[in-house]
């Protein structure tokens, strides 16, 4: 069903491209009082084809345009809550995070901090300083949301605003989010944030519906965390924290084509977890996390050179 309450969805994308050329229309109208927006410039090469079609103009009459001068509307079309609940046909998403890359660059964090717009001082990125035992050397772990297939978070939520798609993502719906906070006790992960205060979000981001794909705008008195950047992933691009390091440490992709990038390398994702002997966090208790890690062996840094890029300057590793 369509978001306006049709049933047919075919009808609603007829009448609302029928409605979104005309507003183009009636926009082109109002700019250009004195020329009809219709009538070709002498330097245009279109000839009048003599099919007419019916637009809907701003001032709600109906017009009549030849088929030739019209100009191509870019595409529009806007998932609907249910399109974006279910996520990617075919798609099944992982990522793997080389620890041996790290050095704590936070380009990853960032980068997801800003194109999320997340309220400073929030991060669904962290980047921790490990150390196993005494003896062993510190490393640079980031985390992201493991997008669990077996997520305590998903069973707990009261009023389904947090779900699994199809594609294996986690994702929220904050226009349903209550703010009870069940999800973020559950996560063994620790990995969702709660927005106490009001975002500080551009207009443009503010007045924008909520999206499901893109997590914004992220609301007072609801829970964010990672999400997998689904709107990039579904125009074919990495998720930004991909993108954003400068180092390779993160892959992503699509566990049916066996295949995990970092942009610039590719892996076969079934060869890369084995051969590096990948792993997954807290797997003894069954969450089935998406993200695979690989060990900090033959580290490329050494831990030291993140230190300056640690919030804890005083913290002993
Ligand atoms: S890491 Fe936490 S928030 Fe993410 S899917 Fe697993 S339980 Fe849910
Ligand atoms: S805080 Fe929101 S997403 Fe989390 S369990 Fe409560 S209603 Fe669900």
């Amino acid at each position: 069903m369509c978001t306006c309450g049709n049933d047919n969805n075919n009808n609603c994308n007829s009448r609302r491209d029928f409605l979104l050329t005309g507003l183009l229309a009636g926009a082109a109208l109002a700019g250009c009082s004195d020329k009809n927006p219709f009538t070709p410039d002498s330097d245009q090469q279109a000839a009048p084809s003599g099919e007419k079609v019916k637009l809907l103009s701003v001032d709600g009459e109906i017009i009549e345009v030849d088929k030739a001068f019209l100009k191509p509307v870019p595409d529009t079309h806007h998932l609907t809550n249910a399109e974006e609940r279910k996520g990617i046909a075919g798609k099944s998403f992982v990522m793997v995070i080389d620890l041996s890359r790290c050095k704590n660059l936070k380009k990853c964090q960032s980068a997801c901090n800003h194109m999320h717009h997340i309220h400073p001082g929030q991060n669904w990125i962290k980047v921790y300083p490990m150390k196993e035992a005494e003896h062993t050397a510190p490393y640079w772990q980031p985390t992201t949301c493991m997008h669990c297939d077996e997520p305590p978070c998903v069973k707990v939520c009261p009023v389904d605003a947090t779900f699994k798609r199809q594609d294996g993502i986690v994702s929220i719906d904050s226009d349903r989010c209550i703010g009870c906070r069940f999800c973020m006790a559950a996560c063994p992960y620790s990995t969702r944030v709660f927005n106490w205060e009001k975002p500080d979000l551009p207009e443009e981001i503010e007045n924008m519906p909520y999206s499901c794909e893109t997590s914004m705008p992220q609301k007072k008195g609801t829970v964010g965390k990672c999400d997998f950047c689904p709107d990039m992933v579904r125009k074919g691009e990495l998720p930004h924290c991909v993108s954003a390091c400068p180092n390779g440490v993160f892959f992503f992709g699509d566990m049916n084509e066996d295949s995990v990038s970092n942009g610039a390398e590719t892996f076969r994702f079934s060869e890369l977890v084995k051969d590096k002997s990948g792993y997954r966090l807290m797997e003894d208790l069954g969450t089935k996390p998406r993200v695979y890690y690989l060990p900090p062996v033959s580290r490329n840094f050494p831990f030291e050179n993140g230190l300056e890029n640690d919030n804890d300057k005083n913290a002993k590793y």
